[in-house]
């Protein structure tokens, strides 16, 4: 028998981590028309090898892969680095592939198997809570909208992007603070915060693009367009950009 009921928890425990609510008032200030998203798209893919896609792509075209796997390890993956992340899914997946799975691993053990990961205690709470909502609520199947997943407590709104994206292959425009800052830099968006960015992402990124624009600006905000000082020198859409709010390059 389980020693610790996991509903008993208190509500900031299962707080998202290190990612915004997605809630509150923002103001979306004009976004920009026009912009040449066909070849910004066209060079960032040329640019960049796919084994460099972030942690959670590689784990959606994984042959394991379904929605809780994405979203198990995108939960993992919050202030954490791809290696640690990638490592410690290697051994997670094959005994947490199911929430009921995942509830199954003894108290203690789960904290100690994901243990590399920044914020494991709150993460393993959070994981076991997940896992239990989806069972109660929607009987052990993800589900697949912004809005159901937001309803869960401890899943934000990028946390719940990449499950409809990555694990279900549905439109919709995961933003961190990688797609923030470059979407504005290039003066796509004109934006305070990345759910604002999202909003307006949504009324002018081309739909074929909505999937893959994150994984494709994580990896070059990563890589190229970093965010103290970016490698303009190095950058293969320099010409397509603006520069805006950039005070020092490289
Ligand atoms: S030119 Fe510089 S600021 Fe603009 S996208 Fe490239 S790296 Fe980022």
């Amino acid at each position: 028998m389980r020693k610790k009921c996991v509903s008993g928890l208190r509500s900031s425990s299962a707080a998202p981590v290190g990612e915004p609510s997605g809630t509150g008032v923002y103001e979306v200030k004009p976004v920009k028309r026009g912009f040449p998203f066909d070849e910004m798209m066209k060079s960032l893919m040329d640019f960049f090898p796919e084994e460099a896609a972030p942690i959670i792509t590689r784990i959606s075209r994984g042959e394991t892969s379904d929605p809780f796997v994405v979203l198990v390890g995108t939960l993992l993956s919050l202030r954490t680095k791809d290696e640690t992340t990638e490592k410690v899914m290697e051994t997670l997946i094959p005994r947490a592939a199911t929430p009921r799975a995942l509830l199954a691993i003894p108290d203690g053990e789960l904290e100690r198997m994901i243990y590399p990961v920044g914020f494991y205690r709150n993460k393993a709470r959070v994981l076991e809570e997940v896992a239990r909502t989806i069972i109660d609520r929607y009987g052990g199947r993800v589900p697949d909208t912004i809005e159901e997943l937001l309803s869960m407590r401890g899943i934000g709104r990028k946390t719940a992007n990449l499950v409809v994206t990555e694990g279900y292959g549905k439109p919709g425009i995961c933003v961190d603070t990688h797609v923030h800052r470059i979407s504005n830099r290039l003066g796509i968006v004109s934006t305070k915060n990345p759910h604002a960015t999202e909003d307006a992402l949504r009324r002018v990124l081309p739909g074929q693009y909505w999937i893959v624009y994150n994984s494709l600006l994580v990896t070059f905000g990563k890589r190229i367009c970093t965010p103290l000082s970016p490698r303009c020198s190095e950058c293969p859409i320099e010409n397509l950009c603006p520069r805006e709010g950039v005070a020092r390059s490289r």
